[in-house]
Parts: C-alpha cells; sequence; structure tokens
C-alpha cells in the first residue's frame, strides 16, 4: 500500500488509540473510566510523543518551546531518523561517546512512547551498554507502582516464571500495554541479575490529586511522596499547559472551567513527577548502583519532569534521553536543544509491534464472569462489535473470572490470529470473532535492526560486556560458563586454569598444595597461576625489577564471589583488558584455598578449621600452601580475599595493623593505595570503605578462640580496623615487612547475588591492582627498605629495638567520631532473619551478618556516627629482640611449625655453654579457651649460662622473620605459640619457660635445618 501520505493501515490498528485526545480524556474523565479500561496513568504526551500522525505542516509545539536549560533554551537542532544529537553541542554524538559520557550520571532516564517499540530498544540498548561498561547498574520502571516491589525483587532472583510474574505482578491490570514491550529489559535484568525498582505511585493516589487537591490525602497516601509537590516551576508549567491545549479536548471542557482542569492536572503530574523522581533516588541510593529510569517522555521533557526534581532531592548528577518520531514527509524536524541530554530522531514505525486491544473489562457484584465497560471505540476490540454490558462467557471455549488473565491470554494474540468470544448481551447468548487481521507484508520496521533504531555508524554490539577486550571473550570462568546459576568447584577450576594456561604464554600454573580427602569430599589440588610478561615457573625465573602481588581467595569457603573474581581478574590480565598491567607488576594467584569449604559452601575446611585464623599453627593444607607460596616467591604485595555481610560498602580492604610492621608500609597503604582504590570505585559508582571491624566495646574477638571473651552483658559497639592478630592471613604475610591487605566484598551468601557480588569484588581488586601498578617503582622501593632496615635492626641488637607483644586499640583524639553511611531495614537486630555467615563460636556477630528479609528496596541508607572509634593501635607490652632463641632437640613440632612459617631454624652442631636469658614464671592463669594468651602470666627474665646439646634448635633473629619469630616464641605475646593448646607451652607458676632466649656475643655453631617431605 502506498505510505507517502503517513496513511496507516487500520488493518491492525496503529497504536491502538487516537492520541493524546483518549489520554487526556482518561485523565479528565476520572478514575470510573480509567479503572473500567485499566488505562494506566499516562501523563498527556506531546503529539510528537505519542506518535499521532501530526501532518508535517502542523510540527508539534511541544518540541520547540523556549524552556528549560537557560543556556540552551530557544536554541534549535535539526533532528533526522536514525541520528543522536546532544542538546549541549547541538551536534551528533555517537551511541558509545553517548554511553561514555553517561557513566558520570548516577541516574540515566530514557523517555520512552509506551506503545513504541522502537523507544523501548533504545531503553535496552542504553541498559544493556551501561552494563557493560560497569556492572552495577539497576533499572527504574513506571509501569510498577512501589507496592509490588516485592515481586520485582523476586523476578530478578529468578525465582518466578515468566507467567507467574506477570500474574503476580498484575501486569495487565497495573499496565495497559504488552508485556513484550519491556520482555528485552525484564529477561536482561534478569539474566544478569539487575535490581529492578517501581517508581511508580499506586494509580488511585495519583487521580485522587487531580481529582480533590493534596489535602484529600490520607497519612498514609502523603507519606508515598516526599512531600507537598512543588507546583511552581514555570518552565514546567509552560510545558505542560502547551501538551494540554495541544490536546484534543472534548469541547464541553474548553471554557470558563478550563483553567481549573488544567490546575487539577498540573498537580497531579507535579505530584506524579515528584513521587517517582524520589523513588528513583531512594533506587540510585539503595545499593549504589546506577540506575536506568524508564518512563514515559512527558516526565522528562527538556529536563524539567521527574529528572529535575530527582536532582533537586539528591543532586545525583544524571543525563536524559528523549527519542522523537520525525513524520516520514520530512528528513528532519527541528527540536530545542533543552529537550533532552540525547535526542534520538527516530522513523514513523510502519505498524505496533504488537496489536491494540482496546477492551475495557470490569468485574460487577454478585458475577464472576468479566463484563465489557465502556463500549470499544478503538483497538481490535472496537471491529469485533462489542457492546457495553456484554458478558463474556468464554474466550476459546475458557471461562475467565480475572480482568488480568483474560488480558494475558489476549496480550499473546499476534496479527492474523482470531480469538472467539462467547458472550451473553440481552439475554442471549452470542459468538463474536475477535480478529487480528493480517498487517502489511513485511516491511523495514520488522527487520528493524539496531543499527536502524541506533542511526547509522553506531558501534553498538562492538563493546563486549564488562569492558573486556573481545579477545578475553574467548574463554568464560567457571561462573560465567555457568551463569552464575553455580558456584564453581575445584575440576572447573582446574580446567578453566589449564585452557587459559594453554592460550597465555606468559601463565604457568602450579599445583602447590593438596586439601585433606573428608568422607564426602575427596582431596583437592591447590593451584597458584603465575602470570608475567617474562613467564615464570619458579621465583628465580621471576623479574624482580616490577613487585609481585600474591591473590590468596575463599579461605572461607561459603566467601564464594572472592574466588570468582580472583578467576576473572586472573582472564582479563592474561586474556583481556588488564594485560598492559603486567608490564608494571607480576601476579600469582591462588584462586581456592580451600576446595572443601568451597565445595560444601562452609567457611571452615575439611579439619573444620577457620583457616583465616590457622595463620600461626599452620594445620590446614591450604594455609600451608599459602605461606609456602608467599616465602618462595616473596612477594612485596598481598591481598587476601573475603566476603563479609551485606553492609552498605560494597567493597573494603583493610591493610596491616600489627604495629611490628613498618608504619610507613601502613602509611603508603592507606593513604596510597586505599585512597585510590576509593577513588577508582567510587567513579564506578561502587562504595567502597577501607575494612572495619564492630564489636563490643572492651572485648578483642579477633583470635578465632571458641568463646566469647570479656563478660556477656549487653556493651556499645566500638568500631576499628582489622586484627593486629598474626593468625590472619593478611599481618601473618604483612610480618614480613610486606604491603599485605584484605578485601572483603558485601555478600548475601546467596546464589542469587553471587553475579553482583563478584563483579564488586572484582572491581575492587581491579581497581587495587591497578594502583599497585601505577606505584610499582615505588611499592619496590618501600617494601625493600623496610625489609633491608628491619636486618639491620635486628643484628644491631640495640635497646631501642622493640618488638611489641601486646596491643591495643585506642582512639585519635584528633579524629573522635566516624561518620558511616549503612543500610537500615525494617524491625529490630535478629528479627526475622537468617544468620548466614557460618561464624565460629565466640566470634562477634553484628546485624550485617543476618541476610534481610527484605530485598534491595526494603533498605534504607542512613547515616551513622560511630562514637567510639578506635583507628590507632598502641603496644601495651614490648620486649627487647634477643639476638635469638633456642628451642630444644625434642620440640619438633615447633622448629616444623617454624619452618612452615618460612622462618630459617638451625640445627646445634655440638654441645656449647651459652649465654642466655630464661623466664621464670612467678605466676600464670591459663587461658580457658584454646587460641588465646594465659589471662596472665607473670615471668622475669634471669641471665643465665646453660648447655645447649647438637641436635638443639637455635632461630636467629637476625632475618626477614625478625618480627615474626619473638611474637611467636616470647611467653607473654599475644601472638605466641604459647596461645594454642596443642604447643602446650604454658609453663607452671615457679617454673621456667622453656624458649630461652640467645644473648651470647657469637650465634652458636649451626647449620640450617631443613625438613625433608615426608
Ligand atoms: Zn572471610
Amino acid at each position: 500500500m502506498d505510505r507517502s501520505h503517513g496513511q496507516i493501515s487500520r488493518d491492525c490498528p496503529r497504536r491502538g488509540l487516537p492520541l493524546p485526545t483518549f489520554l487526556i480524556t482518561a485523565i479528565l474523565f476520572g478514575p470510573a473510566l480509567s479503572s473500567a479500561r485499566t488505562q494506566p496513568q499516562t501523563m498527556p504526551a506531546s503529539p510528537a510523543q505519542t506518535q499521532s500522525q501530526a501532518p508535517a505542516d502542523k510540527p508539534d509545539p511541544t518540541l520547540t518551546l523556549a524552556i528549560g536549560d537557560p543556556k540552551l533554551k530557544g536554541k534549535t537542532m535539526e533532528i533526522g531518523p536514525g541520528a543522536i544529537l546532544s542538546g549541549r553541542t547541538g551536534q551528533p554524538i555517537g551511541f558509545e561517546r553517548m554511553i561514555d559520557e553517561m557513566l558520570a550520571a548516577r541516574i540515566v532516564h530514557v523517555g520512552e512512547t509506551h506503545n513504541s517499540m522502537p523507544m523501548h530498544e533504545i531503553e535496552f540498548q542504553v541498559i544493556r551498554a551501561l552494563y557493560a561498561r560497569d556492572r552495577h547498574l539497576a533499572i527504574g520502571m513506571e509501569m510498577v507502582p512501589v507496592t509490588l516491589q516485592e515481586t520485582l525483587n523476586r523476578w530478578t532472583a529468578g525465582i518466578l516464571a515468566k507467567e507467574e510474574f506477570l500474574r503476580e505482578i498484575r501486569w495487565y491490570v497495573t499496565w495497559n500495554f504488552n508485556f513484550g514491550y519491556y520482555e528485552k529489559i525484564f529477561d536482561f535484568a534478569r539474566e544478569h541479575r539487575l535490581p529492578i525498582y517501581a517508581l511508580n505511585a499506586p494509580r488511585e493516589v495519583i487521580t485522587k490529586i487531580r481529582m480533590r487537591g493534596w489535602d484529600a490525602l490520607s497519612g498514609e497516601e502523603k507519606a508515598l511522596f516526599p512531600g507537598v509537590p512543588d507546583v511552581s516551576n514555570q518552565d514546567h508549567r509552560t510545558l505542560i499547559r502547551t501538551v494540554f491545549e495541544a490536546a484534543d479536548i472534548p469541547h464541553a471542557m474548553k471554557g470558563a472551567g478550563l483553567d481549573q482542569v488544567f490546575e487539577g492536572l498540573y498537580r497531579s503530574q507535579s505530584a506524579w513527577d515528584e513521587v517517582m523522581g524520589a523513588n528513583a533516588v531512594r533506587a540510585a541510593a539503595a545499593e549504589g548502583r546506577r540506575v536506568v529510569v524508564c518512563v514515559g517522555s512527558g516526565h522528562l521533557l527538556y529536563n524539567l519532569g521527574l529528572n529535575r526534581r530527582a536532582y533537586e532531592m539528591s543532586k545525583l548528577p544524571f543525563k536524559t534521553v528523549i527519542a522523537v518520531e520525525v513524520p516520514a514527509e520530512r528528513k528532519t524536524l527541528p527540536v530545542s536543544r533543552a529537550l533532552g541530554d540525547y535526542v534520538f530522531g527516530l522513523a514513523p514505525e510502519e505498524e505496533p509491534a504488537f496489536p491494540a486491544i482496546g477492551l475495557g473489562l470490569k468485574k460487577v457484584e454478585n458475577l464472576e464472569n468479566l463484563v465489557v465497560d465502556p463500549k470499544p471505540t478503538d483497538g481490535v476490540a472496537a471491529k469485533a462489535g462489542f457492546e457495553k454490558g456484554d458478558v463474556i462467557l468464554s474466550v476459546d471455549g475458557k471461562a475467565y473470572t480475572d480482568i488480568n488473565e483474560l488480558r494475558m491470554t489476549l496480550a499473546k494474540l499476534a496479527c492474523g490470529d482470531v480469538a472467539t468470544f462467547k458472550i451473553l448481551r440481552a439475554g442471549a447468548v452470542k459468538d463474536v470473532p475477535f480478529k487480528c487481521e493480517k498487517a502489511p507484508a513485511a516491511d523495514p520496521a520488522e527487520k528493524r535492526s539496531p543499527e536502524l533504531i541506533l542511526g547509522p555508524g553506531l558501534e553498538e554490539g562492538q563493546s563486549p560486556e564488562r569492558g573486556q577486550s573481545p579477545e578475553s571473550q574467548t574463554l568464560k570462568t567457571p561462573a560465567e560458563e555457568a551463569n552464575y546459576l553455580a558456584y564453581s568447584q575445584n575440576e572447573a577450576i582446574a580446567s578453566f586454569l589449564s585452557a587459559l594456561a594453554a592460550r597465555t604464554p606468559e601463565l604457568r600454573v602450579s599445583n602447590v598444595g593438596r586439601s585433606l580427602p573428608d568422607r564426602e569430599y575427596g582431596a583437592r589440588d591447590i593451584f597458584l597461576a603465575v602470570l608475567s610478561e617474562k613467564p615464570s615457573a619458579a621465583p628465580e625465573d621471576l623479574d624482580r625489577t616490577k613487585p609481585t602481588v600474591l591473590f590468596t581467595a575463599a579461605q572461607h569457603g561459603n566467601e564464594q564471589s572472592a574466588k570468582e573474581a580472583a578467576l576473572w581478574l586472573l582472564r582479563d590480565l592474561a586474556a583481556g583488558d588488564l594485560r598492559p598491567l603486567l608490564k608494571k607488576v607480576n601476579v600469582l594467584v591462588m584462586p581456592q584455598t580451600n576446595p572443601y569449604g568451597n565445595f560444601r559452601d562452609v567457611r571452615a575446611n575439611e579439619l573444620d578449621l577457620d583457616m583465616n585464623r590457622d595463620h600461626v599453627k599452620l594445620e590446614a593444607e591450604g594455609v600451608k600452601a599459602i605461606h609456602r607460596v608467599f616465602r618462595r616467591w616473596m612477594p612485596e604485595v598481598t591481598i587476601d580475599v573475603h566476603e563479609k555481610g551485606d553492609d552498605y560498602y560494597r567493597v573494603s580492604i583493610g591493610c596491616v595493623s600489627n604495629i611490628n610492621i613498618g608504619r610507613g608500609l601502613q602509611d603508603f597503604s592507606r593513604q596510597v593505595i586505599l585512597a585510590e582504590v576509593d577513588q577508582a570505585l567510587k567513579k564506578k559508582n561502587f562504595t567502597f570503605f577501607e575494612y572495619l571491624v564492630t564489636e563490643a566495646l572492651g572485648v578483642d574477638s579477633s583470635s578465632g578462640a571458641a568463646r566469647v571473651p570479656g563478660s556477656r552483658e549487653a556493651r556499645e559497639q566500638m568500631k576499628r580496623y582489622s586484627t593486629t592478630d598474626l593468625n590472619d592471613g593478611r599481618n601473618s604475610l604483612g610480618i614480613f615487612e610486606t604491603l599485605s591487605f584484605i578485601q572483603e566484598g558485601a555478600s548475601r551468601h546467596d546464589i542469587e547475588t553471587l553475579e553482583a557480588r563478584t563483579a564488586w569484588q572484582y572491581n575492587g581488586l581491579r581497581a587495587f591492582l591497578e594502583s599497585v601498578a601505577g606505584h610499582a617503582p615505588e611499592v619496590l622501593k618501600i617494601v625493600g627498605d623496610h625489609r633491608a632496615r628491619l636486618l639491620e635492626r635486628a643484628a644491631a641488637r640495640a635497646e631501642s629495638d622493640p618488638v611489641h607483644l601486646r596491643m591495643t586499640y585506642v582512639r585519635d583524639p584528633a579524629v573522635p567520631e566516624l561518620h558511616l553511611k549503612r543500610f537500615e531495614r525494617g524491625g529490630t537486630a535478629a528479627a526475622g532473619r537468617v544468620l548466614r555467615v557460618d561464624k565460629r563460636a565466640g566470634e562477634t556477630v553484628s546485624a550485617a551478618d543476618f541476610v534481610p528479609t527484605q530485598g534491595p528496596g526494603g533498605a534504607r541508607v542512613v547515616d551513622e556516627v560511630v562514637k567510639h572509634w578506635f583507628p590507632n593501635v598502641e603496644a601495651t607490652l614490648s620486649v627487647k629482640r634477643p639476638r635469638g632463641y633456642i628451642v630444644r632437640g625434642d620440640r619438633l613440632d615447633i622448629v616444623e611449625t617454624l619452618l612452615a612459617l618460612g622462618v630459617d631454624v638451625g640445627l646445634v652442631t655440638r654441645d656449647a655453654f651459652i649465654e642466655a636469658e630464661v623466664y621464670e614464671v612467678s605466676a600464670v592463669v591459663p587461658s580457658p579457651a584454646d587460641y588465646e594468651a594465659p589471662e596472665s602470666i607473670d615471668v622475669a627474665a634471669k641471665a643465665v649460662k646453660v648447655p645447649v646439646k647438637k641436635g638443639d634448635f637455635y632461630v636467629d633473629c637476625v632475618q626477614p622473620a625478625a618480627n615474626l619469630v619473638p611474637s611467636l616464641l616470647e611467653p607473654q605475646s599475644a601472638y605466641g605459640l604459647i596461645r594454642y593448646w596443642k604447643f602446650k607451652l604454658v609453663p607452671e607458676a615457679a617454673g621456667l619457660f622453656e624458649i630461652l632466649r640467645f644473648t651470647g656475643a657469637a650465634a652458636p655453631a649451626v647449620i640450617p635445618y631443613k625438613s625433608w617431605p615426608r
């Protein structure tokens, strides 16, 4: 057929509704009509926005109003189909460039005409492209009222099948447009676990404001809004008035009452924009994600609608996309540069994607069947010849009692399909054929590809997801392979590492340990991946002109995202966009240190050990492997990856706290590396804060002992940095003067959030490594200097060279309190929630360890002022570092532990008398729990001349473990071997402590002691 005059086939009714008249009438005629038709609240959109067939010679006045941004108002630009123009410059902009600019925005508003498929396609493309750059994304939707948020959560969580979802959310009662328009967006959100936030208020509340004013609302209804809607913006008023007057308003409505009608409409429009704006802000704040808001264009034009109001409330930067249809008769259309930040030109859609049904239905009292009301005037129903009051007995033989159910059925009809209605009219049963007639032959509209929609020369689809280079796409991590629906296990990791190594010459994978077999789960290999520009299978091959960074992941088996993120990082370093970092750093990754815990999804390993409390006694195979790797490769930097509770701060990194470690390392960690990570993550809209621990005032629960220290009465909570204990992975490697860190990703420990939390972890690790690489020479120097100075200090044996054995957390007078943000979810402490972190008995449990019962929409972000803020650590007991220690020849258990920790131990080769100090114990109160130092131990060092025998052990303090050795071997140490019952080191009162401090001038004759593998 000839479309040259803009004639549209009515065979399959285009758009169905003679817009905008219908919308205006729906609004003006009030709730009876709108609810009967289940018409959504629809802004009286401008003619161009509704794609009515405005003749080319009668341009849409709403597109060229002199309103909006003062710098742009009154200036126009010419938009043609397929083009994207930047309002700021008035010039064409590429799609990818536009997306880049959007990365500065926290909220991206995309306007739609609800029944325009090309506009939904723009929404989808924007969502997909933003997600490809930064997975920390959420979607806000006008189509759903906030009261149905939980259903959206269940959709994203993958709990609901599509039909179940449409039923539960009552899509065709809530919203009048075919779900097919939105399906791609919903599918994408579910596939990638993106939260979708409902933005709308219940329809009847908006109607009430229009009909009866703000004051008519109940307190509960008012609470839906941020406050009394502001109606003072003159430009916005001009916009809505223009839309109002351009609309074909029924004659009866014009005249004296018109201003009053407009006021009501304007009031409700303002309230509506305000509530959706506030909900968009809330969505952006809930998890700190960037939000793409999908709403009718009328809410966004000239940046005066909900976008303006959201900005005024939050100051969150935003961008707005508006699409306009350029009439077929014209090449271009003038539009104001203030219309939106980006304006898309669309060719007229030849036909709608879905036939408009146009069937109003209602329920009447004492009747199960549905009744037609009003008489259909448009859409398929108008042609079918329904009358008002027709009682629907069945459709294709099936009876319906629910409007949503019938609409779901009708929504599935395509052009060409016929459904037969059996109705009761005036007492007689009648068949009514309901025919979606065959649309004209397929034309470009049906074949419209993203390129056509987005315009020529766009790079849509060229940017692979997650910002990796296409190369890295060739190999998925095990979690990606499983679509993040399963935790990756040892076998999958092994094959992934093999595949990655096969294609990456710079990657060397080795087996550095093996977990023990359990009844249910056999022994598994523990892997080390070494990535360096110069392939290095052994430390001797490593290029030491670059710093070496060791990543250890998932010591706690149920902290699954640590491992998935480590594998992702490894892939991107080996074959993705992080490859250039290998020019600056060597990277070691131990992606799975606790295969058993991962398999069982529990915290502990196969021996029920909390591996991150095992770094002194080294009983866990995974921990032994970490220390073997550390001492062989001596990385300058280490980071141990964990998960914490569902914290507002999605990523946290902590540095060392034990003050035996050079202060300069802690300062550099915090002031340089963590500051940069903070900045980098902020740019990507990930919330970050240095890792903090919350516990009861006066209680230090970090030892890992299986009891609650201190009294059990309720105490106030304090915050501090992570533990000073050496039995955790961070300080135990840091004590060798290493820049050592822990990363904690927020977690609900459920599979539904695996993809999101893996992305948080990945971005944290990535920002961390980028920062380290950016400071490569400084990192080498600062660690090298500290390590050298430690050896010098130990060799000098100066009086002023203490080793700190006990420490306490203290306040910083200059920083009396700390300001944080946190999630607040209704209800008290643990009520109705599930503890999902597999805590060891005695560990502190905080609110963050509970899985909230609400979804993302249920959380509020609140400010928190921490009064008890203990950022500093002070020594409470220090001793002079001796020259060395003597350990009796029968204490192989101690010696082997020392060796496993990388301590050099000498074997005495001949009997001799030596000068030493022995500790005389005057009083001792043993600890009631393993892992804890004696409650008190009073000792006095006494100079003695004692015999050593051939076969005894000598541990010299002039070695890289110079700080570790006294920390482990002194009886009063809060970090010592004396804490662990297995060593039986707690002496009797009036006895002697069995390890001697060697004070002689020359070290005894020794040979290095080796423990050969059994
Ligand atoms: Zn952990």
